[in-house]
């Protein structure tokens, strides 16, 4: 057996780090049970909140089921805005009336790809990297090929991201978008938002920014970093459940900009005057195209309650602290294993999660999960452990990394 002194090192203990964490109490916020006993897994989709498991029932019972129809005047019309409003209070740095909750990720992305792209007709090169998460790079893809515009790809180093000099070397007065990730899902790499942000307007490019893997984990000022655009999940840290509904901020002078290609009634200036032509919403309901996911926005509205109350900042704090001990386990119990770091060291450049790599980690990944140590595989060999601030405590991690180690040891015993 390899490294027992390091296992048996006091410095890499759980219990200290638990016992002295503000936020420890959070944990009970959130449903537990079944057979999970380390989660590692909250930047896929998030633990539900026990509010929820309270609140849907009700829900269906009288907002739905007595109010009936009623309640779009009552409260569901407002909800898209309301809870934008809270999403981007909470976790964008956002003043109100820039934020709303609408279709997918993915939808939300092609409409305001493509309404940037519209935006800026004289300009017909659009900057995306190589690393970007599939479904950006798919759509850009595909957006390009609809609309004849060029792509500048940015090949990035697979363990960090998108670089200032990778971009200012790419941008022009020919580009018309950029669009990045804030966090990259491969490797954690937190890109520098505000700096790259200026980078693009130099240019005279607007720049989109796909928040999924940083919303409710890594706070953004994204009003004061005069951000165009940013798109983000709500089932990974805003723990809103499978399928939740995504956000869309646009900044409140590019609005009126911008006309984005899927016109629905919701998004027409006067929803029940049921117009013969189509006419956009001021501000951000023009964003929206058909009904919007009432159902599906319950559990949100109680995940941003509590980011808000545990404040973003002190989320980070944690969220620092738990990737930090997540290095030293893996530096002393996982790297004698041959395993490798493919996060960035400085926790500057790093959002909530620590993507290790090894070359058994699919087979050792299978192993995990059926034991109920939950992190997730990222092909070829990547093992992700994903730390979810509220909801992850420093015990969960050494339980978890101990069980790599065993995992490892057993696949690459001779
Ligand atoms: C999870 C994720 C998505 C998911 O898009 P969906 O439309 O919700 O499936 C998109 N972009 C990034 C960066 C992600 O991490």
């Amino acid at each position: 057996m390899t490294t027992p002194d390091a296992a048996l090192d006091a410095s890499l203990d759980a219990a200290p780090l638990d016992a002295a964490d503000p936020l420890a109490s959070f944990r009970d916020r959130f449903v537990q049970g079944g057979d999970t006993v380390s989660y590692l897994d909250g930047n896929s989709l998030g633990r539900p909140l026990r509010r929820t498991v309270e609140r849907l029932p009700p829900f269906v019972q009288q907002e739905w089921g007595e109010r009936l129809i009623r309640s779009w005047d009552e409260t569901w019309m407002g909800l898209p805005f309301e809870l934008g409003d809270a999403i981007g209070a909470a976790t964008l740095g956002a003043a109100p009336g820039q934020t709303v909750v609408g279709d997918s990720t993915t939808v939300l992305l092609y409409k305001l790809m493509r309404a940037a792209l519209t935006a800026r007709p004289g300009r017909s090169r659009v900057v995306v990297d190589d690393d970007n998460f599939p479904t950006d790079r798919f759509l850009m893809e595909g957006i390009a090929r609809e609309l004849g515009l060029e792509l500048d790809i940015i090949e990035v180093d697979r363990s960090i991201g998108v670089t200032p000099d990778q971009l200012s070397a790419v941008v022009s007065d020919e580009t018309a978008l950029v669009v990045l990730s804030h966090v990259a899902y491969r490797s954690g790499y937190l890109a520098d938002m505000p700096g790259l942000t200026r980078l693009a307007h130099d240019a005279g490019a607007l720049i989109l920014w796909d928040v999924c893997h940083s919303a409710g984990a890594v706070p953004m000022q994204v009003d004061e970093w005069g951000v165009d655009i940013a798109v983000g999940c709500s089932y990974k840290y805003l723990n809103g459940g499978p399928g939740a509904p995504a956000f869309a901020y646009v900044r409140r002078g590019l609005q009126a900009e911008l006309e984005q290609p899927i016109q629905g009634w919701m998004g027409a200036a006067d929803v029940f005057a049921m117009a013969d032509v189509y006419v956009p919403a001021e501000g951000m309901r023009r964003f929206l195209s058909g009904t919007p996911p009432v159902l599906a926005m319950q559990p949100i509205t109680d995940m941003v309650d509590l980011v808000a109350e545990a404040g973003i900042e002190a989320i980070r704090t944690k969220s620092v602290a738990l990737t930090e001990y997540a290095l030293r386990l893996t530096d002393a119990l996982l790297a004698p294993l041959g395993v490798t770091v493919s996060t960035p060291r400085d926790p500057e450049l790093r959002g909530s999660h620590v993507t290790v790599s090894h070359a058994r980690f699919r087979e050792v990944t299978a192993a995990l999960w059926r034991r109920g140590i939950i992190p997730d595989f990222r092909s070829p060999d990547g093992l992700r452990i994903g730390l979810s601030p509220l909801s992850t405590s420093f015990a969960e991690v050494r339980l978890g990394v101990d069980a790599i180690r065993e995992e490892l040891e057993r696949e690459t015993a001779v």
